[in-house]
């Protein structure tokens, strides 16, 4: 019986820490911004896996139009093929920050391995776009201790999402701007992409949340200036929100 219950109890941890490295708002293996208060006005609209000569300048061309500034996490490997496409985002006034060199998923590599695939992020970053900023977000979002131990001793900062439409796995704008608008209700980092396919449809869908919420009163901003706005906080004081609520399958 005692064997028993160990076996569950060890099977519920497991299942815990399983769930703790993929939900995006966990702060189990280390300290990540997800956003701010449901009652702030302010919203963050974040894009993966670029810069995709495919659809970087045609959500850059939407963004623009709107003048609105979103956050950019680019991997080394896009930057290395789209230079001045990279530079191009950074002087339009968006955050650039790093989403690893290739994208693997960092739970499976050593703590040498994920320092590497970090700095040589940075590394290319700064080559080619200069200054920016000292935010990361980890492939898949998926964390573990070693992961975010390395990212913290390189200098960076964790940045994951509250509102996640996975509009990669989505075919039509609509399908995307529904899923945005069933979540997102002020204070939230929402997560989309520019890279991995086409993200026409992503884009077509930027314009129409954009507009919208600006309809309703709501502001966009980087995740800096979340960051900075008051009352800013991380999920440590979040988790009585019952973000699951707000959270589709995680992946990146
Ligand atoms: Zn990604």
């Amino acid at each position: 019986m005692l064997l028993m219950l160990g076996g569950l109890a060890g099977a519920a941890a497991l299942t815990y820490g399983e769930y703790a490295s993929r939900a995006s708002h966990s702060q189990l293996y280390g300290r990540s911004f997800v956003g701010l208060r449901r009652s702030s006005r302010l919203l963050a609209l974040t894009y993966d896996d670029g810069p995709d000569p495919r659809n970087t300048p045609a959500l850059m061309d939407v963004l623009s139009r709107h003048s609105v500034r979103a956050t950019f996490f680019f991997l080394g490997c896009n930057v290395a093929k789209e230079p001045q496409l990279a530079r191009e985002v950074a002087r339009a006034g968006h955050v650039i920050a790093n989403h690893t060199y290739h994208h693997p998923r960092l739970i499976f590599c050593t703590p040498a391995r994920v320092r590497t695939e970090l700095l040589e992020c940075e590394r290319i970053l700064s080559g080619e776009v200069g200054e920016h900023s000292r935010l990361w977000r980890p492939p898949y979002g998926r964390r573990l201790p070693h992961v975010m131990r390395a990212a913290e001793k390189v200098g960076l900062e964790a940045i994951m999402w509250s509102v996640n439409p996975r509009d990669w796995s989505l075919r039509t704008a609509s399908e995307v701007e529904k899923r945005v608008l069933r979540c997102a209700r002020g204070g939230d980092v929402i997560l989309m992409h520019d890279g991995g396919g086409d993200r026409l449809h992503t884009i077509e869908a930027t314009d129409r949340l954009i507009g919208r919420y600006k309809n309703e009163g709501y502001q966009f901003v980087t995740v800096p200036e979340m960051m900075k706005a008051n009352g800013s906080h991380t999920a440590q004081e979040e988790t009585s929100k019952k973000e699951s609520s707000r959270e589709t399958k995680p992946v990146v």
